[in-house]
């Protein structure tokens, strides 16, 4: 697309969020709601990820003013998996810019499964999408840094800048999915026959599985995703990570390839920016407001948490969150009802 706007200044979509008390509140009952809600499986094609405990669930919502709210395990550290997709993306569109990083890796959704090889060789090795395994193993040979170890330092660093506090690897879950990730080399190599990656395609694949395996809470995935909707602000420590159109591009990645082939479904019923991992975590954004992270290992069948999808759901709706949702400006505040209201 030709970008001819680009001389019109980006005016923002903002909002307010209803008052501290309210959000906390709500953050309790959406916890309470769903806790008991045992549907899904743990992920187990890692073997690392299959001793995760079922009955875990926590959230938080963080909000731009740097106030976080938290119901359950929102304490709970658990390895980041593919959510680390969408901050080392949005650390990559910072260092490279907004068209190099759409020529070399994509934008758009291949309707395909996270770690598809099949999706590369349909598309003559473009990895199409940045948010599924392709496009994040090209993505991360794309970070800055002469050596892997420079590399990894600056994902470690900056994800935790991220965070507003220093994230750990968790050196269990590495090596588990270092001795189980052959598609993941797979794709790599595919990546590099095709010119798609500069560096070793194993030290590309080593890093992406390090950044996979950085520890994270709930709580941080708030804060995280908050920094996104803060214009690349970290509203806790008042840090800029990136900047506030790297936050813009991020988001429209996330809206249409956060959640896998289940994207357009979850922008339907929920309307936000997110990002799932298998290990059980998501993030969803809400521009110019905050951020909901949920973590809770059970899945359906596309990878993501089904407590965290419906608790987000119930979050979005009763914050007025969703990105998507208006009423008439001068008529009734409230929108009409409608029969099959859902
Ligand atoms: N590290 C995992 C993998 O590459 C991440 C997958 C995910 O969270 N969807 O398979």
């Amino acid at each position: 697309m030709d970008r001819t706007v680009n001389d019109v200044a980006q005016q923002v979509s903002t909002g307010a969020m209803p008052g501290w008390d309210r959000v906390e509140a709500l953050a309790v009952q959406a916890h309470a709601r769903y806790a008991s809600n045992a549907d899904g499986h743990v992920a187990d094609y890692i073997p690392g990820l299959a001793a995760a405990d079922p009955e875990l669930f926590g959230l938080a919502v963080g909000e731009i003013d740097g106030s976080v709210h938290g119901a359950g395990a929102c304490e709970t550290l658990f390895s980041i998996q593919s959510i680390s997709k969408a901050f080392v993306y949005a650390m990559v569109c910072d260092a490279v810019g907004h068209g190099v990083i759409k020529d070399r890796v994509g934008v758009n959704n291949t309707g395909l499964s996270f770690n598809s090889v099949i999706a590369v060789e349909l598309n003559n090795g473009h990895p199409m999408n940045p948010m599924v395994n392709a496009g994040a193993i090209a993505t991360t040979a794309l970070v800055p840094g002469a050596t892997p170890a420079e590399q990894w330092e600056v994902i470690r660093t900056g994800l935790s800048r991220f965070a507003g506090r220093q994230l750990e690897l968790d050196g269990e879950i590495y090596h588990s999915e270092m001795r189980t990730n052959q598609r993941n080399r797979a794709i790599a190599q595919l990546l590099e026959s095709y010119g798609r990656i500069d560096i070793d395609p194993s030290d590309a694949v080593d890093t992406y599985t390090r950044q996979c395996s950085l520890r994270v809470s709930a709580r941080d995935l708030a804060v995280m995703g908050a920094t996104l909707a803060d214009g690349g602000v970290n509203p806790v420590t008042g840090e800029r990570v990136v900047s506030d159109q790297v936050c813009r591009d991020t988001l429209a990645v996330l809206a249409s390839t956060g959640m896998y082939e289940r994207s357009g479904e979850w922008l339907f019923e929920i309307g936000l920016p997110a990002k799932s991992g298998v290990s059980g975590g998501i993030v969803a954004i809400a521009p110019g407001k905050g951020a909901i992270g949920t973590f809770s290992p059970l899945l359906d069948s596309a990878g993501n948490s089904v407590r965290g999808q419906l608790a987000t759901a119930y979050l979005s709706r009763a914050l007025g969150l969703n990105i998507f949702a208006s009423a008439p400006a001068h008529h009734s505040s409230a929108p009409a009802a409608r029969k099959d209201a859902v």
